[in-house]
């Protein structure tokens, strides 16, 4: 991706516009407002872009985009990026946006769970269903550890070499954590609820191997209890699904349940809410606060249905309310990219120039 990634911790950007959720609708937001020459700060919970395309459903086939008779749901996110690339957006991953404040002067204060603070003309959220959280390990007592002793992603591999390690789950990040920390793991066991994994067949194959090597144990079962010495971490009783109950060498444990989206933060900034989604109006999508917008999945309205081409109809409309929100002087007309050359200039297909008075 050509876009910089930005916002070190505490720093106080200024940006025309931030839109929160890097899904369909957010980056189609960015084109959308690029159009019309203004700038856009994008921020999303997750480490990637693509929303619940990318996180849920990234090798599915998706039949309704205009145009496009069938097209991968990551081809889909890959695409709408190219599409956005002219406009050189400023990206904030692995981040949730936790404040979301008007400010005196008009603005808004935007604020990050890593500590990105931003001052926006206008907001835009294109939140989804939510930002995405990790399934908890669900055992008593589970919250004293999480974060120390028990995680849900690997932030540096090497915390876990020479450790007793445990890894719960049956997809594609347990299985591959699995395969990549045995041998440098003290000891290790896979814990998972059924003999079948969704996972790719030939990394089940190798942790198989491994098991028959003896060089890590896999339980068919659940984890039903957390084991501590002197406080620290140090096992987990397991319930085999033969009936064994087993107690299992655990200092550190990797629990990969997937990810469930949860409406979070949104729904603490005083925006008018109707059954977990945000009113807005037709005609710019605009929330009950002015200035601060909401499309795709997250917005509502009469007749709303949550669908891919819905979110880029509503990023449309949208660009048009923002532009009348941070320039209300400037009129408005509409412009085809096909023939408008201030367009074509922004998107870089075209020679012509640019004078300041196009700008906006
Ligand atoms: C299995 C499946 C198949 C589907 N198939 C189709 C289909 O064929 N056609 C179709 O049109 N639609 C389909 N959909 C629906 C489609 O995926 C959604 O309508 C679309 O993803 C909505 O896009 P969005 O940008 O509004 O939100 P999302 O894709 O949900 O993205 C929202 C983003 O916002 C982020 N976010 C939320 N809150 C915060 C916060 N506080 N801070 C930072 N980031 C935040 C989230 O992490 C997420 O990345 C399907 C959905 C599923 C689950």
């Amino acid at each position: 991706m050509s876009e910089s990634i930005a916002g070190s911790p505490g720093s106080g950007t200024t940006a025309e516009t931030v839109i929160i959720g890097a899904g369909p609708a957010g980056l189609f937001q960015i084109f959308e407002l690029g159009l019309l020459g203004i700038n856009a700060h994008l921020i999303d919970s997750l480490a990637q872009v693509g929303g619940q395309c990318t996180e849920l459903y990234p090798d599915k086939p998706i039949y309704d985009i205009p145009a496009l008779p069938i097209c991968g749901a990551q081809e889909l996110v890959d695409r709408l990026l190219e599409q956005a690339k002219p406009f050189h957006a400023t990206f904030h991953l692995g981040q949730e946006v936790t404040e979301l404040q008007p400010l005196a002067n008009g603005k808004f204060h935007v604020a990050t769970s890593l500590g990105t603070r931003l001052t926006a003309g206008a907001v835009v959220i294109a939140a989804g269903v939510g930002s995405f959280q990790p399934r908890r390990l669900a055992l008593p007592g589970v919250e004293d550890f999480e974060g120390n002793s028990v995680h849900y992603r690997v932030k540096s591999a090497g915390d876990f070499h020479g450790r007793d390690l445990l890894i719960c789950g049956g997809g594609d990040s347990a299985l591959d954590w699995t395969v990549a920390l045995c041998g440098k793991a003290r000891s290790l066991t896979l814990v998972h609820r059924r003999a079948e994994f969704r996972a790719a067949p030939a990394t089940v194959a190798r942790m198989r191997e491994l098991v028959a090597a003896g060089k890590m144990q896999f339980v068919e079962g659940h984890a039903t209890a957390l084991k501590t010495d002197g406080g620290a971490l140090c096992g987990a009783v397991v319930q085999a699904n033969d009936g064994r109950t087993l107690e299992v060498a655990a200092e550190q444990v990797l629990a990969f349940y997937g990810l469930h989206p949860k409406l979070g933060p949104v729904a603490e900034w005083g925006l008018e809410l109707e059954r977990k989604a945000l009113k807005v109006d037709t005609e710019k999508f605009q929330t009950s606060v002015p200035g601060i917008f909401a499309i795709g999945d997250i917005s509502t309205y009469p007749g709303k249905k949550k669908l891919i081409l819905s979110g880029f109809h509503e990023a449309a409309l949208a660009a048009f309310g923002i532009q009348h929100h941070l320039f209300p002087e400037k009129r408005q007309f509409l412009q085809y990219t096909t023939t408008s050359p201030i367009m074509q200039k922004r998107l870089g297909v075209s020679g012509e120039s640019a004078t300041a008075a196009d700008s906006h």
